[in-house]
């Protein structure tokens, strides 16, 4: 059963709106690219886990993407699965190719070294005991898994953990033996929901603002609103809808994701005049129409009025 649903990460967002409007000759374009390449992969390695953890029973409560602090540090986890007899961490991978495990390190055939993500998991095991400590709650065995859902990958290893290293289908046989080993100590009912609700109490979600790092100007930006169906930019105004010259489809609601990517890149205020520039308006009573149909928070007054786009899901 879920618990905790995973998060929107606000770092990835940024990316994917960075991508698409930034310049590229911004002297960081291709670390954003990146940096994206490298967090997508990241999510697609957690979305792989919802389906084989779909087989969970209701006794096995699921917690997506928790951060805890363990009194020195935080920690976080892609999934962790809470049971009466046992916690199950797992670190979610999508990689490519034939990968090494050794004590150090893990090696790809590309010879591309990264750090060993069996030493990460068993990291956050040790954390994890803090942080059950820490709270006085009783610990029960803590196991630990890295799942790799890449249809490309091949395991190799030559550590005495290498069962920790599985691909991701294979989550549901795992889950199920440790069913049926025999536990010194199983959790009662209400100790459970406290470690659940304490888990749930004491998570820090990070978010990571790429905007702190990246000096963005609005010169570096491109502006206009890109086509939902081809992504063709600029759409042009026509009639009181938004139409697109290439595949000739009109959307009357297009400026709201350019709004959204504005917000990801300049923050949550705009006003009239930045709003006119962004969507590439003529005229400064349309744009006063298409802000004030949004239901905005506003402040001020005339030429001076800022709208919230914190509002925009
Ligand atoms: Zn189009």
């Amino acid at each position: 059963m879920i618990i905790k649903e995973r998060e929107t990460s606000l770092s990835l967002n940024q990316l994917e709106a960075l991508e698409r409007r930034l310049v590229n000759t911004h002297p960081n374009y291709t670390l954003i690219k990146e940096r994206l390449g490298s967090e997508l992969a990241g999510r697609k390695g957690e979305l792989a886990l919802n389906y084989p953890l779909s087989f969970c029973t209701n006794e096995q409560l699921i917690f997506y993407d928790l951060r805890l602090w363990d009194g020195t540090h935080y920690f976080q986890n892609d999934a962790l699965i809470l049971t009466r007899e046992w916690i199950l961490l797992i670190e979610a991978k999508y990689m490519a190719g034939t990968l090494y495990y050794d004590d150090k390190q893990l090696i790809r055939d590309d010879h591309q070294g990264f750090d060993n993500p069996i030493h990460q998991v068993n990291r956050h095991k040790n954390q994890l005991q803090k942080w059950l400590h820490l709270h006085s709650f009783p610990s029960p065995s803590i196991y630990c898994l890295v799942t790799n859902s890449h249809p490309l990958c091949v395991i190799r290893s030559n550590t005495q953990e290498d069962d920790i290293v599985i691909r991701t289908y294979d989550l549901p046989v795992k889950i199920n033996k440790l069913d049926t080993l025999q536990f010194p100590t199983s959790l009662s009912t209400t100790e459970l929901q406290e470690i659940s609700t304490a888990l749930l109490k004491f998570h820090h979600p990070l978010s990571y603002n790429y905007l702190k790092t990246i000096d963005v100007q609005p010169s570096d930006v491109k502006t206009g609103i890109y086509c939902s169906s081809c992504s063709y930019a600029p759409l042009q105004r026509h009639h009181g809808t938004w139409y697109c010259p290439k595949c000739r489809r009109s959307d009357k609601q297009a400026h709201i994701e350019a709004l959204k990517d504005y917000r990801l890149i300049f923050g949550d205020e705009i006003t009239n005049e930045k709003a006119k520039k962004f969507l590439r308006l003529d005229s400064s009573s349309v744009t006063k129409r298409i802000l004030q149909a949004l239901s905005l928070e506003q402040q001020g007054k005339n030429k001076g009025r800022k709208y919230y786009l914190k509002t925009l899901i």
